[in-house]
């Protein structure tokens, strides 16, 4: 994986580190560079982190964050966990420069696409204790899908949802179509159809965001629903939230991820999406910039 170090427990200067806390266990490096990882009471937070790119999610803040949710899970005294985002935004999605320098193949992408975006998102919505999304600024496209993704999304009133995948890269939304499960069908169609921008309180309103509050009062507002869910028995929470994603399941949700996962990639191979890709990556950009205004 990129940006991680495999420690080889065979020195004893190694094994010190791990003592003294430098290494993780399963012998991985802590130091994150693209997410934070910090653990408050029973509250595990992680943010993506970085802020002068947007937080745009390249493969290093994915896989980190994958491994951040692998350290919590296993982590006994963590209850609940918080995903963020460190500076002005959450995210503006996917790292699209780091994606175009990727080999237009399409087994090559569907593999990379199947990990990092559908398989993270699957991890997020079976991740057996609570998430919360907890969301400043930008929430766009693949920061959508991993906010919405968590069980519940608090914003800032600075807070706002775009997802223009459609619109301005002619592939059919991102890769999780999480969008109708947490908006409604009515209210999915014409986000996704217009490739504009919902704000904070309209995602309250719909029911897709549980709190708005002040920029200023974001991180406590998530830290105290956090610590509230905290306090109840584990198991059962656990429990719960299974039996609540497995309502879910049966209405079909894991089904249609998955077949509009399929449908995604397609997208990727048609004329419209080569035309697109040729008209080069400032086009799409600066498409995308005025859509989310
Ligand atoms: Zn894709």
């Amino acid at each position: 994986m990129v940006g991680w170090t495999f420690t080889v427990w065979n020195s004893p200067l190694q094994r010190v580190a791990g003592l003294t806390g430098r290494t993780e266990r399963f012998g991985i490096m802590s130091e994150y560079q693209d997410v934070t990882y910090e653990v408050v009471g029973a509250v595990a937070r992680i943010y993506h982190n970085r802020p002068n790119r947007r937080n745009a999610e390249g493969t290093r803040l994915l896989d980190e964050l994958s491994l951040a949710l692998t350290r919590a899970a296993a982590d006994d005294e963590v209850r609940v966990v918080i995903i963020g985002g460190t500076g002005d935004h959450f995210s503006a999605g996917h790292d699209v420069k780091e994606a175009m320098e990727r080999p237009d193949v399409v087994e090559t992408r569907y593999a990379y696409e199947e990990t990092h975006y559908l398989g993270l998102c699957l991890r997020l919505w079976d991740f057996p204790k609570p998430t919360i999304a907890q969301v400043q600024g930008a929430c766009i496209a693949g920061g959508f899908m991993v906010a919405n993704m968590c069980d519940l999304l608090v914003a800032a009133d600075d807070a706002y949802f775009v997802d223009s995948t459609c619109v301005t890269l002619a592939a059919a939304a991102t890769e999780v179509l999480v969008h109708p499960w947490v908006m409604g069908m009515r209210t999915a169609k014409e986000f996704l159809y217009t490739g504009q921008r919902m704000t904070a309180a309209d995602g309250y309103r719909i029911g897709m965001v549980n709190r708005v509050v002040a920029r200023s009062e974001l991180t406590e507002t998530a830290m105290k629903l956090a610590s509230d869910i905290a306090k109840a028995p584990p198991f059962a929470i656990k429990m719960l939230k299974r039996s609540l994603n497995r309502t879910a399941d049966m209405q079909g949700f894991r089904n249609a991820i998955q077949a509009h996962f399929d449908t995604h990639e397609l997208c990727h191979t048609t004329q419209e999406y080569k035309q697109v890709r040729a008209s080069g990556l400032d086009a799409t950009i600066a498409r995308a910039k005025r859509l989310a205004q």
